[in-house]
């Protein structure tokens, strides 16, 4: 083994974002790595049954975007060259919410716009391209090896049922949302993290449609203003010359569109009609794909004072957001780039893995602070919203109005708006003293 790795085998377990970054993190570090997932390949259209969501709208920040950079350079212009239509999403998008439609402006940060399934082949062909990387289908990680405090490898079982073992220097969980991470670490006598959870009871349907003719933007966002609003919705541009239509529903006691004619007619209620036209105006491509999502989840790792060495978990395993806010990937890649941070610091020192668990879930508690007021916030808004407030969420709530109101008007304010709402500068810009003394006298008193 060369003298500058930090062991011989990592595992990775999931072959989802996080999972597929880490991987490709891991491989500057060890001399071979696993990655073992429970689906086998995805089918012709690029889905596959562990990642339900991929028929579902998905948008990248630009903080997520750059990290993929990182990892794969030339991924975006990958992602451009296969079809995805670069977007600025404050130019090329009609945002309409409370406050009613904002301005199109040019803010400067450009996403393109590709399906979920598109993003991932692209990311899965390019970590098979790396020298040292596996990737085993079909498997799926059961537990976790450990003597001590020490995790040695895992245990996974084969879609005829067969159970291995599997030995590693290091291993990674990102088998998303529903990891059974807490519940491994309860059987080897760690304590499970605590949860903060914020109900939000949300129901998304969504179909790809190809355009009759050329549409006047390359999306659409509307919707129902709060504390009563139920439904939203968004348009997308997408590989392909498509787009992906979707509606989403707020509380458990609204049905979700099941067909082209429902969704349709849950966009013609909307305050805005951008998505109705530019869905009456296009032919579906699919069947109609829903999916139920409860609740936004955060499990504070952080928070244990006693981790096992030579494991982590990452990505919605940690924490998951309500996806209408488009964070999870993009956290996802920017958790992963703490960790890339954080081998590279140890290079060459197997030793120092030791206390990588523990600095990595700080890291990551950062990471995930801001995005999680950016969504939670907003969500507790509306009257559906139940579950773990964060504090101070009246006055945040009263700023953040004022603030969308300045910015609506100043398209500097705009820019710096979008680049917090992309990860790209940290939330504490929008409390500098000369923005905070503008906002200030724009709150309503009290
Ligand atoms: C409806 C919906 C819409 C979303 N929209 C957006 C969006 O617009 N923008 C955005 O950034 N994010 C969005 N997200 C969130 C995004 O999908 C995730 O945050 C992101 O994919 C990171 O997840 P992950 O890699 O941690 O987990 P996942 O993507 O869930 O991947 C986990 C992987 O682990 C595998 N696996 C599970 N269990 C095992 C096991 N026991 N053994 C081996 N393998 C296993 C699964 O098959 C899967 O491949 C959305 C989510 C949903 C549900």
């Amino acid at each position: 083994m060369s003298t500058t790795l930090l062991g011989e085998r990592a595992i990775v377990l999931g072959a989802g974002i996080a999972g597929t970054l880490a991987a490709r993190a891991l491989a500057d570090h060890f001399e071979h790595v696993l990655v073992l997932e429970r689906d086998g390949a995805p089918d012709s259209d690029g889905f596959r049954r562990g990642l339900p969501q991929a028929k579902l709208l998905h948008g990248i920040l630009r903080a997520g975007l750059d990290c993929m950079n990182r990892f794969f350079p030339g991924f975006e212009q990958e992602l451009v060259d296969g079809g995805a239509v670069p977007c600025r999403s404050a130019r090329d998008v009609l945002f309409v919410d409370a406050l009613g439609p904002w301005p199109q402006q040019d803010t400067g940060v450009e996403v393109p716009l590709a399906s979920r399934a598109f993003l991932d082949r692209v990311l899965r062909r390019r970590l098979l391209g790396i020298r040292n990387v596996e990737l085993r289908g079909e498997l799926s990680a059961q537990g976790l090896i450990a003597e001590g405090d020490r995790v040695l490898g895992v245990t996974c079982r084969a879609a005829d049922g067969t159970l291995t073992r599997e030995l590693a220097d290091f291993v990674v969980d990102a088998t998303g949302r529903a990891a059974h991470t807490a519940e491994w670490l309860e059987s080897l006598g760690f304590d499970a993290p605590e949860e903060t959870r914020v109900e939000v009871d949300l129901g998304y349907a969504c179909c790809f449609v190809r355009p009759r003719t050329s549409p006047p933007l390359l999306g659409a966002v509307v919707t129902e203003p709060p504390p009563h609003g139920r439904f939203g919705a968004a348009v997308n541009a997408q590989e392909g010359e498509r787009m992906i239509v979707g509606i989403a529903t707020r509380g458990r006691d609204i049905s979700l569109p099941e067909d082209y004619a429902s969704l349709l007619a849950s966009a013609e209620r909307l305050p805005h009609p951008a998505p109705f036209e530019l869905m009456r105006d296009a032919e579906p491509l699919s069947r109609v794909a829903r999916f139920g999502f409860a609740a936004s989840v955060q499990r504070h790792y952080e928070r244990l004072t006693r981790l096992p060495s030579g494991f982590l978990c990452i990505g919605d395993a940690i924490c998951s957001f309500n996806p209408v806010w488009g964070q999870g990937m993009s956290v996802a890649a920017l958790e992963v780039a703490a960790l890339a941070d954080m081998l590279a610091e140890r290079s060459g020192d197997a030793a120092t893995l030791e206390s990588l668990p523990a600095a990595f879930y700080a890291e990551a508690a950062r990471i995930i602070t801001t995005p999680w007021q950016l969504s939670v916030g907003p969500d507790f808004a509306y009257e559906t919203t139940r579950g773990d407030r964060p504090p101070g969420l009246a006055a945040g709530r009263g700023y953040s109005r004022a603030l969308a109101r300045l910015a609506m008007q100043d398209p500097d304010v705009r820019g710096l708006l979008t680049d917090v709402y992309h990860l790209v500068k940290p939330r504490e810009v929008l409390f500098a003293p000369e923005l905070l003394a503008r906002v200030q006298p724009l709150m309503a008193p009290g």
